[in-house]
C-alpha cells in the first residue's frame, strides 16, 4: 500500500517538526512576542509515527521546526531513522531545515548519524541586514560557519534558502547569486507566502519569479537546467555554468499538482497541506492506545482528503490555522 490522495498525487516526502520553538525571531515569520504554542512529542513517538509513513511509502524524510537542532537527542533519533528502509528496501532521503545557528557543531555527528542533506535558511548576506532580519545580534557568522561546515562534512549540496521581501530584502539577490558562485552552494528563493504569525503579507510585498530572474539576468545571462516533476524549484546556472540557483514560486506559479508532500507538527498532527484549515490528530490516536494498523488506516484516511492547491491571493482567501513556524516548512 502507498499512499495517494484522490486526485491521484503519490505522497512519498514526509516533513516533521520537532519542535516549536525557535531561537531567531524573522520579522517576516514570528511577532517577535510569541514563543513555542503546542508541545513536542518524545522522539520514540515520532520514530513510531514515521514508521508507519515509510510503510505506506514515503521515502523521504526531512526535519524541521521550530528550529531542529534546538532539540536535544536529535543526534540519535537520526541514527534511529537512519537505520528505516523504504518499501523498496533503500535508506531514506533524510534531510533537516535549518536556520544554521548551530550547525557548524553539529553538523559532523548529524552526518555520521545518517544524515544525507541540510538546506540552511539565510536571507541576506550582510550581517547588518541579517541581524535586523531575524532580530538576533552576531548570527550572520555562525550561519556561515555552518553552511561551510555542512559542505566540509559533505551534506552536498548544501542548500540555501532566502525568502525575498519587496522592500526588504530583494537588493539581495545579486548578492546570493555571488554567494552561490563563491561559496559552490545551491541558493533558493523562495517566494513570500501568507503564513506569518502578523499580518505582513500582501501580494505587493512578493518579489516574484520573473522579477528575480530579471535581476539575476542583468548580472549575468542564466540559462535553466532540467527538473523533476515533483522538483518544487526551478533550477538555474549561469552562462559560464558556474552557480546554482533555484526559484520556488508557490504565488506566481503554483505547482500544487505535483505535491508528494505530508506534514506532521511537532503534537503530532498530520497537516496535508501548508494552508489546511484543520489539523489531524494522529498523536491523539497514538495516545488513546491506536495499534499501528489503525494508525495506518488513518494516515490513508487523511491523506486521501488532501487539498487540491492553495488559493493564496483568491478573493476567498482564508489564513491557515497555524503559521509556518508552526507547522514546519
Ligand atoms: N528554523 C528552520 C529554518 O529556519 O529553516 C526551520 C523552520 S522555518 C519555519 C522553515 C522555512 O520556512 C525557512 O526557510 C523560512 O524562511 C521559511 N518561511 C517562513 N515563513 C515563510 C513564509 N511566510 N513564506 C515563505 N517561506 C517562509
Amino acid at each position: 500500500m502507498r499512499l495517494h490522495d484522490k486526485h491521484g498525487r503519490a505522497i512519498t516526502d514526509l516533513r516533521v517538526s520537532i519542535t516549536d520553538r525557535c531561537n531567531y525571531k524573522c520579522v517576516y515569520c514570528r511577532t517577535g512576542n510569541e514563543g513555542a504554542l503546542y508541545s513536542e512529542l518524545p522522539f520514540s513517538d515520532y520514530l513510531r509515527l514515521v514508521r508507519i509513513f515509510v510503510q505506506l511509502g514515503i521515502e523521504k524524510v526531512r526535519l524541521t521546526g521550530g528550529e531542529p537542532l534546538l532539540r536535544n537527542g536529535l543526534v540519535d533519533f537520526v541514527r534511529d531513522l537512519a537505520k528505516l528502509r523504504t518499501l523498496d528496501n533503500q535508506p531514506l532521503d533524510l534531510a533537516v531545515t535549518t536556520n544554521g545557528h548551530l550547525l557548524s557543531e553539529l553538523v559532523q555527528p548529524l552526518k555520521e548519524a545518517g544524515l544525507r542533506r541540510a538546506t540552511v535558511s539565510m536571507d541576506a548576506v550582510d550581517a547588518e541586514k541579517f541581524a535586523r532580519i531575524t532580530r538576533v545580534p552576531n548570527g550572520y557568522e555562525s550561519v556561515l560557519a555552518g553552511i561551510r561546515a555542512a559542505k566540509r562534512a559533505g551534506l552536498e549540496p548544501v542548500k540555501v534558502n532566502c525568502v525575498l521581501l519587496r522592500g526588504f530584502n530583494e537588493d539581495q539577490i545579486v548578492e546570493f547569486a555571488r554567494f552561490s558562485r563563491e561559496e559552490s552552494v545551491v541558493v533558493r528563493f523562495i517566494e513570500f507566502m501568507p503564513l506569518e504569525e502578523d499580518r505582513v503579507w500582501s501580494p505587493h510585498v512578493v518579489v516574484t519569479m520573473d522579477e528575480i530572474l530579471e535581476k539575476l539576468n542583468q548580472f549575468r545571462p542564466v540559462r535553466q537546467l532540467p527538473n523533476t516533476p515533483s522538483e518544487t524549484a526551478r533550477r538555474y546556472t549561469f552562462d559560464d555554468g558556474k552557480g546554482e540557483i533555484g526559484i520556488i514560486a508557490p504565488v506566481s506559479h503554483p505547482f500544487c499538482g505535483h505535491c508528494s508532500r505530508v506534514r506532521l507538527t511537532s503534537d503530532g498532527k498530520v497537516r496535508t497541506c501548508l494552508f489546511s484549515l484543520l489539523d489531524h490528530d494522529l498523536a491523539g490516536r497514538m495516545y488513546r492506545g491506536a495499534s499501528d494498523a489503525e494508525l495506518s488506516d488513518y494516515v490513508c484516511s487523511v491523506v486521501d482528503q488532501k487539498e487540491a492547491r492553495h488559493h493564496i491571493g483568491e478573493p476567498g482567501f482564508v489564513k491557515p490555522s497555524r503559521s509556518m513556524v508552526h507547522i514546519g516548512g
